[in-house]
């Protein structure tokens, strides 16, 4: 009964859509040939027509001939997704848990999926058989026709329609009809828009050329181009300081790589925030006649499939872009670099929840490439991969051109606070070093982890503090248009002028956020100084944010003030002051990577002082001038702190010793989310999972976000793989309401 007749193709195909199965579908005839795997095709699933991706010729599950579905049609002949690239999505499906549909889904471009297929060009050519005496007799009544399939023959080749057309003033009826007669055929191609222009193509000035390599970048080099030459998978570290030139050791073994046809993926945690970066890639290797892609979020749809294109189709072999960009379909893949490695914008924190890094060291292996993480702090998880001899490491422990690392000075605020009998926002040594630099004519950054005016209005009666109606955090007090805000969902009302619990009018504002930096500065400094903030607030007029960058560079700012988005990758070499001024910040929250985090910024903000001829000078304010994090980024000891934390996370076989799962229960009722955590957390221990600790279940520090109360559990695994298919096994006898849902998050970083 079951038997399938031998001469019928079946394929595995996966839907889109929110379906999270693959399906056996059968191969028409005609398109026998064509079908290969990667190619997105059109089916009917159930009652509805959608599109899929073939994921193998050869599925293990045969359905039997009665119920077998054809796929209907195929959407384009060049495969959307190669083979590496699905190995790579299954691989995903089963380290994150997440659903397969929606990891392909993110690795094909909506223009791709929407059939849009590029700007595609006509073409028209003469039939090769075609007897030119009997095609004239059969259009003597059509002159149109006749003078096109004239032309068409003295050509004797693919000619563009449009443009022979308009040339011999024929209407596009006359081809048609020549087509469906069979005298021609029609072709279409894919063509390129016109390379776009766009922000990084004219910043050639920004780039500085001819140098030779310091002795630490040559040895780094050397030990580079000598893994390459194995041609087998290589994770490699390159932890150099800041201002150490690692951007010119990733060159030269793009350089390798591209010397031997070779294919390069270049990650930056963000692309807005690397114009430096992207500038120099493009400036150094379009001169060697590559076409550097940049694949960032505001890519139109069109530029997106250009991209994707010109990638596929082997155009361009070097492709820069944030998170995301690990799928880019780069051809025979050799090299994926990852600069700052250690930063958490790599971790996507919506579905699938994967993080970037690791996604491209895995993706290395599949190429049996070689993966280059560079970091001036990196994460202790690939210190660990390096301490147990997984990944090799290259050091640059100087910077360029001898330069010295800053020197940092702590001030502690709370001998500040006892000077002065308000606490000031900015300590004295702090404004008398900017004020100092102003005259100097040299540059400084304030740095803040906090955008807003003030952080909180506070009734100093009865105690009250304003919150989100949706979420469990207090509002920041926005002074640009007097509103108070939510930072996490964005929420807003105008700030109350009395307290809305007793009404008492001693309602005030507390703390301080960047704005209120800038003012402050404003007030302290000369009325020339010129002062500029950079913050998320900004983010959102995107060109104010690269025309403030700009100008900072030609020296038309004195002051820059901004959170964690200057503390990366920027090199302004006039730089010789930062001031950072809640260092503590991060160490407030609740997360054992705080100090990890505090230590990794306040190293990165550092660094971008004295870049140039001159020696920088940083400080710091806190009021925990003990702390680990603090004291070693004081003397920019990164291997003491490394090795402090790390006893302090063996201890606790926290990462990078096992891997943290996090398993949210989120719902609006607070009742019930934490009835069905408790309920899940007793299947887990009636029937455990082996080798896992499960912490919780707890509510999250955030407890309700957006409306949704949140309650977490984690587990602490040393194989995720292993724990997930147990888990998977007890979570599926388990059902949840409707309205309560889960998340599970694997090696989760956000975990608030
Ligand atoms: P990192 O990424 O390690 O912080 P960069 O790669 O941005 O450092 O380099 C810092 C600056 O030093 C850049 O302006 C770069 O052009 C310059 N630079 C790099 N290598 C050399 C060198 N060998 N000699 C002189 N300047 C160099
Ligand atoms: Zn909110
Ligand atoms: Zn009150």
């Amino acid at each position: 009964m079951n038997k399938i007749t031998p001469d019928i193709k079946i394929i595995e195909v996966q839907p889109f859509g929110g379906f999270d199965k693959s399906l056996s579908y059968g191969v028409p005839k005609g398109l026998l040939t064509k079908i290969q795997i990667g190619c997105l095709v059109r089916i009917s699933l159930g009652n509805r027509k959608t599109m899929g991706i073939v994921l193998s010729l050869n599925p293990k599950d045969k359905p039997p001939p009665n119920k077998l579905k054809f796929i209907s049609s195929l959407v384009q002949e060049q495969p959307v997704l190669n083979e590496e690239l699905i190995r790579l999505a299954r691989w995903m499906c089963s380290y994150y848990a997440s659903s397969i549909d929606h990891v392909l889904e993110g690795m094909i471009p909506s223009a791709v999926k929407d059939g849009m297929g590029g700007k595609t060009m006509r073409y028209l050519r003469i039939k090769k058989d075609v007897s030119t005496s009997i095609a004239l007799e059969g259009l003597q009544n059509s002159p149109q026709q006749k003078k096109l399939f004239l032309h068409l023959k003295k050509c004797d080749k693919d000619v563009a329609l449009h443009e022979t057309l308009k040339a011999l003033g024929v209407g596009i009826s006359s081809a048609t009809a020549l087509v469906k007669k069979n005298f021609a055929i029609e072709t279409s191609k894919i063509i390129e828009r016109d390379a776009y222009v766009d922000e990084f193509s004219d910043s050639d000035h920004l780039v500085k050329h001819e140098f030779s390599l310091t002795q630490e970048q040559q040895k780094a080099t050397q030990e580079i181009v000598l893994a390459l030459q194995k041609k087998s998978f290589q994770p490699h570290l390159l932890q150099g300081v800041t201002g150490s030139g690692k951007t010119e050791v990733y060159f030269k073994a793009m350089e390798e790589v591209l010397s031997r046809g070779g294919g390069v993926l270049f990650l930056v945690p963000e692309v807005a925030l690397a114009p430096q970066t992207v500038s120099r890639l493009r400036s150094r290797f379009n001169k060697q006649n590559e076409n550097v892609v940049v694949w960032h979020s505001h890519l139109s749809a069109g530029e997106r499939l250009d991209a994707w294109s010109a990638l596929t189709l082997g155009r361009s072999r070097i492709v820069v872009g944030a998170r995301s960009a690990v799928f880019a379909p780069v051809q025979n893949l050799q090299l994926i670099i990852i600069d700052e490695e250690h930063e958490p914008a790599y971790k996507q924190e919506e579905n699938p929840r994967y993080h970037g890094r690791d996604v491209g060291v895995y993706r290395a292996m599949i190429n049996q490439a070689m993966c280059l993480l560079g970091s001036a702090t990196p994460s202790l998880e690939t210190l660990y991969n390096v301490e147990i001899k997984k990944y090799s490491r290259s050091l640059l422990s100087k910077r360029v051109d001898g330069r010295e690392l800053p020197l940092v000075h702590l001030i502690d605020m709370r001998k500040e606070a006892q000077r002065e009998k308000n606490i000031p926002i900015l300590s004295q040594p702090l404004v008398e070093a900017l004020r100092q630099r102003y005259y100097d004519r040299e540059q400084s950054i304030l740095f803040l982890n906090r955008r807003g005016f003030n952080t909180t209005m506070l009734c100093t009666d009865c105690g009250h503090v304003e919150q989100c109606k949706d979420c469990s955090i207090s509002m920041t007090f926005h002074r640009t248009d007097g509103y108070l805000r939510c930072h996490i969902c964005g929420y807003r009302k105008p700030a109350p002028r009395f307290c809305p619990s007793c009404r008492s009018f001693e309602i005030v504002k507390k703390g301080h956020g960047t704005q209120r930096i800038e003012d402050i500065t404003e007030s302290l400094l000369p009325r020339k100084a010129v002062i500029r903030r950079i913050d998320a607030d900004m983010m959102s007029k995107k060109n104010l944010f690269r025309q403030t960058l700009d100008e900072f560079r030609k020296g038309q700012i004195d002051i820059l003030v901004g959170t964690q988005m200057i503390a990366k990758g920027l090199d302004f070499p006039n730089v010789t002051l930062v001031g950072v001024i809640d260092a503590d910040l991060p160490l407030r929250m609740e997360d054992f990577r705080a100090s990890e985090r505090a230590f990794q910024l306040l190293t990165q903000v550092s660094g971008r002082a004295g870049r140039g001829d001159r020696a920088g000078e940083v400080y710091i304010q806190t009021y925990a001038p003990h702390a680990p994090s603090i004291q070693f980024a004081r003397t920019g000891d990164v291997a003491g702190f490394v090795e402090e934390e790390m006893e302090m996370r063996k201890e606790f076989q926290y990462p990078p010793f096992r891997h943290l799962v996090r398993h949210v229960f989120r719902g609006r009722s607070e009742e019930k989310t934490s009835f069905y955590a408790e309920q899940w957390a007793k299947v887990l221990e009636n029937k455990p999972i082996a080798n896992v600790d499960v912490k919780g279940p707890a509510p999250a520090p955030l407890e309700k976000v957006k409306g949704y109360y949140r309650y977490h559990l984690f587990y602490l695994t040393t194989h995720v793989t292993k724990f997930l298919i147990e888990f998977r096994d007890r979570r599926k006898n388990f059902p949840l309401d409707n309205e309560i849902h889960d998340i599970i998050d694997v090696d989760a970083f956000q975990i608030s």
